[in-house]
């Protein structure tokens, strides 16, 4: 929107804001934010906000640390909680250099050079998220635990699902904050949800996570539970995922869509499909960030373990839903919510314009159930698998030239250094799993 820093002064005064919070995501996906006091706002308004930018995951060096925050106006919204007297706000904003230059690090910096060169090819994306998430009883100690608050099941009602109340509480608190919620409903495992909200441009949605995630754990937490977004929090129940839809559309046109085509989807269609499978590996460590995100995509869990596309079943990577005509959109199935939502659709937008340019083939769709064929099957059909764990996700993102140049030096290094670190921790520890299978027997 139009918004100037005035019309935003104008409006935090009228609805009694008290406190104004700059915010941003580091590399890692993890909401930031400085908080300023009214007297402040003109200056924070201005972008003109310093802060040391060195104490901020994969940003920068002590020596070049003074970063600004440059607000987003489209994108100030008012906390619907809290003394209405005394009310939080927020804005998202750009990271700069101390000279206002884009800062390379900044994850929706990343984002936005997709959106440009997508444009440049005559491309608007749009993109809808499903994230997932479960609501967990508190520990003792008052941190996360893992014991539900439920045993409701797919779509079940009340009483069964008790996680009801705060569901609800969670959707009222996003219409407040602007969101359209198009629906919510218990999901397959205990204590698990979901909710969809509308889809919109790239950039959009990706603020919009990085604000959902933040506004589901604010509200679980009024009601006394703790909201996470970890991809696979149980063993033997299905993880969480972070389906993405998106799609092209060119003029004002869903450019996937071609009415007189095969399946009705557009060659650009075929293309953009053709990038996913292309680079499904190779992306796999940005929407897949976590040691634990590999325990979601093993067979069984309605999670994809393959790399394929299919127009019915569920199982593949890739799933073409059946609404045709300006809905038409492919989703990718693999992303979980721990991802950054800005580095996530930025390299799935990156994959699909690299299929485009290159005219990448999406072979034929899967139809058959992959679980269930042979390994022999499988490699005639060539079907790959996802990265199995997450050294494998981040030896296949540097081996992908396109992925790399999507995110750009600064993050593909921070980023991978810091994957690379958390694997080494990981596989040194010593874990349950170990000790009862090894302790008596060796
Ligand atoms: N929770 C499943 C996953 O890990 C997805 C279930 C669904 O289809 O909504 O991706
Ligand atoms: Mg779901
Ligand atoms: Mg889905």
């Amino acid at each position: 929107s139009g918004a100037t820093a005035k019309d935003i002064l104008a409006l935090a005064e009228s609805q009694g804001v008290r406190f104004l919070r700059l915010q941003f995501t580091d590399i890692l996906g993890i909401n930031k934010n400085v908080e300023v006091p009214a007297s402040q706002f003109p200056k924070a308004l201005a972008g003109d906000m310093l802060f040391d930018g060195s104490s901020i995951e994969g940003f920068v060096r002590v020596e070049e640390s003074d970063m600004l925050l440059k607000p987003d106006f489209s994108t100030f919204r008012v906390f619907p909680w809290g003394d209405p007297q005394q009310r939080v706000a927020r804005v998202i904003c750009d990271v700069t250099m101390f000279d206002g230059s884009p800062f390379a690090g900044d994850p929706r910096q990343v984002l936005k050079r997709q959106v440009a060169r997508a444009a440049e090819m005559g491309f608007v994306m749009n993109a809808g998220m499903e994230a997932e998430f479960f609501l967990f009883r508190p520990a003792v100690d008052g941190g996360a635990g893992t014991l539900t608050h439920d045993v409701g099941g797919y779509f079940d009602l009340a009483p069964m699902d008790r996680g009801e109340d705060a569901r609800r509480a969670i959707v009222a608190t996003l219409e407040q904050m602007g969101f359209e919620v198009e629906g919510a409903h218990h999901e397959v495992a205990h204590g698990q949800h979901e909710i969809d909200f509308r889809y919109a441009d790239a950039l959009t949605t990706a603020d919009n996570i990085a604000t959902f995630r933040f506004v589901v754990k604010h509200v679980a937490q009024q009601f006394g539970l703790v909201a996470s977004f970890m991809p696979k929090p149980v063993f033997g129940q299905n993880g969480s995922g972070m389906h993405t839809h998106q799609s092209l559309f060119a003029k004002g046109e869903n450019a996937f869509f071609d009415a007189k085509a095969e399946y009705q989807l557009s060659k650009v269609a075929h293309h953009y499909i053709g990038g996913l499978l292309k680079h499904a590996r190779g992306m796999s460590a940005i929407t897949n960030p976590l040691v634990n995100s590999y325990k979601r995509l093993v067979p069984g869990y309605e999670a994809p373990v393959n790399v394929a596309w299919s127009l019915h079943n569920r199982s593949p990577l890739i799933r073409v839903p059946s609404r045709r005509g300006a809905g038409t959109r492919v989703e990718l199935r693999s992303p979980d919510p721990s991802a950054n939502p800005y580095l996530a659709l930025a390299v799935m937008l990156a994959a699909g314009l690299d299929g485009i340019a290159t005219e990448a083939t999406s072979r034929e769709p899967v139809n058959e159930n992959i679980w269930e064929m042979s390994f022999r099957e499988r490699r005639r059909l060539r079907i790959d698998d996802l990265p199995h764990d997450l050294n494998e996700a981040c030896d296949e993102l540097e081996k992908d030239a396109d992925i790399c140049e999507a995110l750009g030096p600064h993050v593909t290094q921070q980023f991978l250094a810091a994957k690379r670190e958390e694997w080494r921790e990981y596989i040194s520890q010593v874990s349950a799993w170990e000790l009862d299978r090894y302790l008596a027997k060796y």
